[in-house]
């Protein structure tokens, strides 16, 4: 494959991409995606969607074939601590038609956005294809080099849109700084169990002693679990070999332990997820726009990436289409919309270290006065307008009729 020319080059087909995508095709203009994986396979990521992203992709018309091919819809957030629950987030009682949290495999949300972008003769998809270079000149990017089996294209546009993750290449190639904020006092070793029984209705982060254990039920038959360690203490806790992870993992989480020492039988069961927050220096340079987590990394806590990664990309899809009629792809042309999202994306970093301190801390302090405050904070009106927050983010960003 050799030359190809485009309005838009965007680097990552994930959530954030590819919705990207599709709002651009859908409007005309002309869109090459890079994506660096042949599979829409993406275990161990984000696969709890809040209600705000639901409501954008249902407005695409993607929610309900992604849920139809396999989901499960959860009713509340709870935090539990020995079986008394401190926390009770009941999503029914939201407004609007999506009071619920779903539990929904990436890979459906991704193969849907796909399907539907292929329906448009501007969409090209390079599958298997990763960003190596960016091309330009003068500071300006002007297209990016792909490294393929099949040869490697160069793709010119008038924008490249790096959604690459959180690792991104693109940002790296640019020579933007990541602004890791090491501001979590926990990562997460994920791991899935079988799923007997009713399914779950709900997200539990439950402390039972020992570290904190967020679960999930994982379509079509798995718990999900996310045990939480001290942050950077893998390695050290590793080298005690997985049997003695397991017990600590075990006593974690008491009505569950037959089922951990069934079902951890390696390290290789195991996922660490090096849990940070990520602010990239920049967001936008001339003829280049950073979104989602290649411009700024979530914890967990709270399920809060898809839902950014998508209201990004539905957010800047008005203003691609006005800076490609108007010519106009400069770092200054980003400025407002860099500026609006950088706001909510500060709040919900704000929430999430609250959270994360609040209901993930092992100190002997927290743990006495937890119950306590718990039962303080969430009648107040703080707690709801946090709650909103977390279930909708920026409630103004719409997909255009
Ligand atoms: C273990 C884990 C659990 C999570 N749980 C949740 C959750 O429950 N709810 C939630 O909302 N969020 C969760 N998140 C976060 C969520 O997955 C991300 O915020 C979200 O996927 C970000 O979307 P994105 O499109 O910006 O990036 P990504 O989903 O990371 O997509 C980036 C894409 O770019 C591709 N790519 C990378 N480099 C290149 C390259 N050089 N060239 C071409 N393509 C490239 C990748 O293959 C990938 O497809 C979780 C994350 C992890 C890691």
């Amino acid at each position: 494959m050799a030359d190809l020319t485009t309005d838009f080059c965007i680097v990552g087909g994930g959530p954030a991409g590819l919705t990207l995508a599709l709002l651009l095709v859908r409007s005309g203009a002309r869109v090459v995606v890079l994506e660096r994986s042949r599979s829409l396979d993406r275990d161990y990521r984000g696969e709890i969607l809040q209600p705000g992203g639901q409501a954008l992709l249902d407005a695409l018309g993607v929610l309900d074939p992604a849920l139809a091919a396999g989901g499960y819809a959860m009713d509340r957030f709870q935090l539990v601590e020995h079986g008394r629950t401190l926390i009770d987030a009941d999503y029914r009682g939201l407004p609007g038609p999506f009071g619920r949290l779903l539990s929904l495999p990436q890979r459906h949300v991704l193969e849907e956005l796909l399907a539907q972008c292929g329906k448009f003769e501007e969409f090209v998809h390079l599958g298997g294809c990763r960003a190596v270079r960016l091309l330009g000149s003068g500071g300006r990017v002007e297209g990016v080099e792909g490294d393929r089996a099949a040869g490697s294209p160069t793709v010119h546009a008038h924008c490249v849109i790096g959604a690459d993750g959180r690792y991104s290449k693109v940002r790296r190639l640019a020579g933007i700084e990541a602004g890791r904020l090491d501001v979590f006092d926990q990562d997460v070793l994920w791991f899935r169990l079988p799923l007997s029984g009713p399914v779950p209705r709900e997200v539990r982060i439950f402390r039972a002693g020992g570290n904190p254990v967020i679960t999930y039920p994982s379509y079509p038959d798995s718990l999900q679990v996310g045990w939480t360690l001290p942050h950077g203490r893998y390695r050290a806790l590793a080298e005690a070999g997985v049997g003695e992870l397991r017990e600590r993992i075990a006593r974690a989480m008491p009505p569950y332990a037959d089922l951990v020492r069934a079902s951890i039988t390696s390290a290789r069961d195991l996922t660490l997820l090096d849990v940070f927050a990520g602010d990239a220096a920049e967001w936008a340079r001339d003829g280049l726009v950073l979104i989602g987590d290649s411009a700024h990394t979530h914890s967990p806590i709270g399920a809060q990436g898809i839902n950014l990664a998508i209201q990004d990309a539905v957010a800047l899809h008005g203003v691609l289409l006005d800076s490609l009629r108007r010519r106009d792809a400069t770092a200054r042309f980003f400025e407002p919309y860099v500026r609006d999202r950088r706001r909510t994306i500060n709040r919900i970093t704000r929430i999430q270290i609250m959270q994360s301190k609040a209901m993930l801390s092992t100190g002997r302090l927290g743990g006495a006065l937890r119950p306590r405050i718990a039962g303080l904070v969430s009648r107040t009106p703080a707690y709801r307008r946090v709650f909103d927050t977390i279930a909708f983010g920026d409630r103004t960003i719409q997909v255009p009729g």
